[in-house]
């Protein structure tokens, strides 16, 4: 076999990661295209938005009840005399004159609290009767009240959030192209999922989960089918798939004969940055370069190449969508079932959170290996065992990565 990459460089789970976050940093931004505000749900904004006026504009009551001067409240209860009401949307015209000591008005949540007043007390802690209010409860000076700007001041950069967008005005927005990223399933055995399989052949799964992960992380999936464990085939297809954004294949990574994925990348002048990672399932993953076009080669085990692309590519591919970059971070729960396991490898395996409020727990989903589907759908989490640890004890807190 000629042209493998060599030396093959194995690296640990942290490394690998630490790699592709490094190429992920130096991605090129997206070309910038123009939607409304309604098709921007879910799209990564390519501009930052700035506030068009002050946020809120005017003083906003943050409850219902009664404008008034703090300082009236020393003694209660206390009864003032009610000037007018604000209701919210109120035009500045039909606001009650200053109030006064002595006075208070009525005033509803959002609507501008009018002069005089620094406070507003919950309709809780009074009572009406006629044109008098009895206030039972003293506020502080500001209480229930949100002073003009005090959100975001005019020509502040706000966050990207759609909300923020309406609220700014803008009916439509700047956002980063999706990319395309080419899905290429390998493998003699492999059939299209409306072919009638062999009782050797299994359905191509694959290309259909890393489409719908594709989606999830942004980018736009491109299903390049199914490539015969060939050369010649297999590199056109290649060729095809590296005109794309990203490349994905799935199979062919491993060390079996007809495993050409990694010779053929090879052959069209692959740059190889790892060729696998200490982690199961999905071991023989590669990642690497031709020219400019990044491409993983992933393990076609089923769960393999879920758990693989989660790992390594969506990072990638988060960073050519133009979102910003997140370390991976696992969260914790308390083990209901012991694991045993064998050490060497950190391990992703499927695993089931319940339990409510802070008593989370988690057990394996208890699977079958890295073509166990049915346990896959089964999960909701992985619990990330440590390749140092061959016993976890039930009530042990372990890491899990959530999906
Ligand atoms: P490979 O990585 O090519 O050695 O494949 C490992 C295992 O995953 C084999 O049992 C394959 O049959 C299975 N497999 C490979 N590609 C797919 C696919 N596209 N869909 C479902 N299973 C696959
Ligand atoms: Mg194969």
């Amino acid at each position: 076999m000629a042209a493998l990459p060599q030396p093959p460089s194995i690296l640990t789970f942290e490394e690998a990661r630490h790699v592709v976050e490094g190429h992920a940093a130096q991605v090129q931004p997206q070309i910038k295209e123009k939607v409304e505000l309604f098709a921007s749900i879910g799209r990564v904004l390519a501009e930052p938005i700035a506030a068009d006026r002050d946020y809120p504009p005017f003083r906003r009551a943050m409850r219902d009840g009664y404008a008034l001067r703090a300082a009236d409240l020393t003694n209660l209860p206390v009864t003032l005399e009610v000037i007018g009401e604000i209701k919210a949307g109120a035009e500045p015209a039909a606001l009650p004159r200053e109030v006064a000591a002595g006075q208070a008005a009525a005033i509803m949540t959002g609507a501008p609290a009018p002069d005089g007043a620094d406070a507003v007390v919950m309709v809780e802690y009074t009572s009406l009767s006629g044109q008098r209010v009895t206030v039972t409860r003293a506020v502080g000076s500001g209480d229930n009240i949100v002073a003009a700007g005090s959100e975001a001041r005019k020509g502040q950069v706000l966050l990207h959030h759609v909300a923020l967008a309406a609220s700014v005005g803008l009916q439509s927005v700047s956002v980063f192209r999706r990319p395309e990223v080419a899905i290429l399933s390998t493998g003699d055995e492999i059939v299209e999922i409306g072919e009638r399989p062999g009782p050797h052949q299994i359905r191509n799964s694959n290309s259909y989960s890393l489409a719908a992960q594709v989606q999830d992380a942004g980018g736009v999936p491109k299903m390049l089918g199914i490539a015969r464990d060939e050369a010649v085939p297999l590199r056109r297809l290649i060729e095809q798939g590296l005109k794309h954004d990203l490349l994905l294949l799935t199979g062919g990574v491993s060390m079996g004969r007809y495993d050409l994925v990694e010779q053929v990348l090879a052959e069209l002048g692959a740059e190889f940055f790892f060729t696998g990672a200490q982690i199961q399932p999905g071991r023989p993953v590669v990642f690497g370069r031709v020219q400019e076009r990044y491409f993983f080669g992933l393990p076609g085990n089923p769960i393999s190449t879920m758990v693989t692309f989660e790992l390594f590519a969506r990072p990638l591919l988060e960073a050519l969508a133009g979102m910003a970059a997140r370390e991976l971070s696992f969260v914790h729960a308390r083990l209901k079932s012991e694991i045993k396991t064998k050490t060497g490898l950190r391990r992703f395996l499927p695993g089931l959170l319940s339990g409510e409020f802070e008593q989370a727990e988690v057990e394996l989903a208890g699977w079958h290996g890295s073509g166990d589907v049915a346990a896959m759908a089964r999960s909701n989490c992985y619990i990330v065992i440590p390749p140092d640890r061959e016993r976890i004890a039930a009530g042990e807190w372990v890491a899990i990565l959530m999906r």
